[in-house]
């Protein structure tokens, strides 16, 4: 079918979805975003200029078939455009709501006018699949009488077991935390992932024959090395979960928690889960200072609003960022630009070129201000930095009566699960592994635990290549 519009850049604006008032969603967590008009999106669609050369392809993880949905949906054809997306992506109603869509970074329209609203098209075309009843419980027609372990339950795993289900193999998930999901469930907020866009997902995986044992910490509640006997290959998709730490005085005083401690609690909350044995981290009434930027910063300020915090602010060591590309960061590199979020907007302050320099507590050893420094960074003449100088001048004090640490996760948890798997950290943090496959045969691992922490999307890309590498190896060791 040929292109309605050719000339759909030319006639329409970039448009995305209007969000509710801040005023009014910090009073709840649930989406921030308005519905966005069906005919509306196909004027958006037709703003894809369907590039000989989609340079969006290769920006994506995943290499979605971009121009071709877009093509489809500007048709007004979204049975056409769901088949062409679910073709590369197995849960676009995730990477739809909370991917930061490299591929907008990479779209050629972006060279000088706003890039096409890919990732509200994605929403939008898995919204109308759901809708029409397209997504289906995936069943296979024959089984292989393999049967795979995976252990962890986030996208990666996730996106591994619909793989190897959909190629024949019996595939029994297993995670210790009370739901699957991993991150999606247990991470990232409400108001960017509302979970019954994960349930919905999960019961389709089950209804296909995946099976989820929850509850169980493998390595600790079983031993992983029974799972190796009973199961013809094993899949470690547990995450890089173990969250960087900072080293300065004070450290010891309470109040200063690590971002994830504070997100799970509220995301427990929420989903009705949280029980006082669990403990309370709360912003309600504090001045909260979050270390670090990213997702998880972002997330913990857009919680602590929602919480009632007397104060927010968000600290980092790093230099402002430009608020558009410059000459060192031309098109189709990854603009490197400063990042406002819908957390942002709803209230706060931001610092940048902050380096904490102690934690200052209160008579009863709780914290009660942090002491940072400004940093003065150098460059060399590509850009990068070289290192910074304190300058001694500007130390001071931030009102600080919770801090939350968002910088970042150095490597996955190892201990025991490891230990009776065989498997090891090297230097950087990363799972040692050929590829997918461990030095243990059977035995693969995807998703940030191989990769370092990253996207949602690139743990999806993950468990499709585990999979892909687990199902080659059960067919050469099939007797
Ligand atoms: P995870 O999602 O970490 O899942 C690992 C799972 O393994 C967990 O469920 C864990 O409980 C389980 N597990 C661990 N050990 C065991 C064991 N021994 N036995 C059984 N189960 C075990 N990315 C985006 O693209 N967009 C975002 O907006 C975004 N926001 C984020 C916000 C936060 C707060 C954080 C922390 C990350 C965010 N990310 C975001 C990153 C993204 O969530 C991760 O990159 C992604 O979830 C990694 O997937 P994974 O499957 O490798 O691991």
């Amino acid at each position: 079918m040929p292109h309605p519009n050719p000339r759909g850049f030319l006639e329409y604006h970039r448009e995305t979805p209007a969000s509710r008032l801040p005023e009014e969603r910090v009073r709840d967590y649930r989406d921030i975003y308005l519905p966005f008009p069906k005919d509306r999106i196909l004027n958006q669609a037709s703003r894809c200029m369907g590039c000989g050369v989609p340079f969006c392809h290769d920006g994506c993880p995943l290499g979605n078939l971009i121009p071709d949905f877009n093509e489809a949906v500007a048709n007004g054809d979204w049975h056409r455009a769901y088949q062409l997306l679910s073709a590369t992506n197995n849960f676009p109603e995730f990477t739809g709501r909370i991917c930061p869509a490299p591929c907008e970074g990479s779209c050629v329209l972006g060279i000088n006018h706003p890039p096409v609203t890919i990732e509200l098209i994605e929403k939008s075309i898995i919204e109308q699949a759901f809708a029409h009843g397209w997504v289906k419980p995936d069943v296979p027609e024959k089984r292989s009488g393999k049967k795979v372990a995976i252990i962890g339950s986030g996208p990666a795993g996730l996106a591994a077991a619909e793989q190897l289900n959909k190629a024949g193999h019996l595939v029994t998930v297993f995670e210790r935390a009370k739901r699957p999901g991993g991150l999606l469930t247990y991470g990232i907020p409400d108001f960017k992932l509302e979970k019954w866009v994960v349930d919905r997902r999960l019961d389709l995986m089950r209804e296909s024959g995946i099976e989820f044992t929850c509850d169980v910490q493998v390595g600790t509640d079983i031993d992983a090395s029974e799972l190796r006997s009973s199961y013809d290959a094993i899949l470690v998709a547990t995450g890089a979960t173990l969250p960087r730490d900072i080293q300065a005085e004070g450290r010891e005083l309470t109040g200063i928690n690590y971002a994830m401690d504070f997100l799970y609690r509220q995301n427990k909350k929420v989903y009705g889960e949280w029980r006082p044995e669990i403990g309370e981290i709360t912003a309600t009434g504090k001045d909260v200072v979050v270390i670090g930027g990213g997702d998880t910063g972002s997330d913990c300020i857009g919680t602590s609003h929602r919480q009632g915090a007397n104060s927010v602010t968000q600290i980092t060591w790093g230099d402002r960022l430009p608020d558009h590309r410059v000459a060192e960061n031309p098109w189709p590199e990854q603009p490197r630009t400063l990042q406002t979020t819908s957390s942002h907007e709803e209230g706060g302050d931001r610092e940048w070129s902050i380096i904490t320099d102690a934690f200052l507590g209160d008579e009863n050893g709780h914290i009660r201000a942090i002491r940072v420094v400004t940093a003065k960074w150098n460059y060399d003449d590509k850009g990068r930095r070289l290192g910074f100088e304190r300058m001694e001048e500007t130390l001071r004090e931030i009102p600080c009566t919770l801090a939350l640490i968002s910088m970042g996760f150095k490597q996955p948890e190892t201990g025991s699960l490891f230990e009776q798997l065989g498997m090891s950290v090297d230097e950087k943090g990363k799972t040692v592994a050929k590829g997918f496959q461990t030095p243990s045969e059977g035995v693969f691992v995807a998703g940030d635990m191989r990769i370092g922490q990253s996207l949602v999307v690139n743990a999806i890309f993950e468990g499709r290549e585990a999979a892909t590498a687990i199902d080659t190896w059960l067919k050469k060791t099939a007797k």
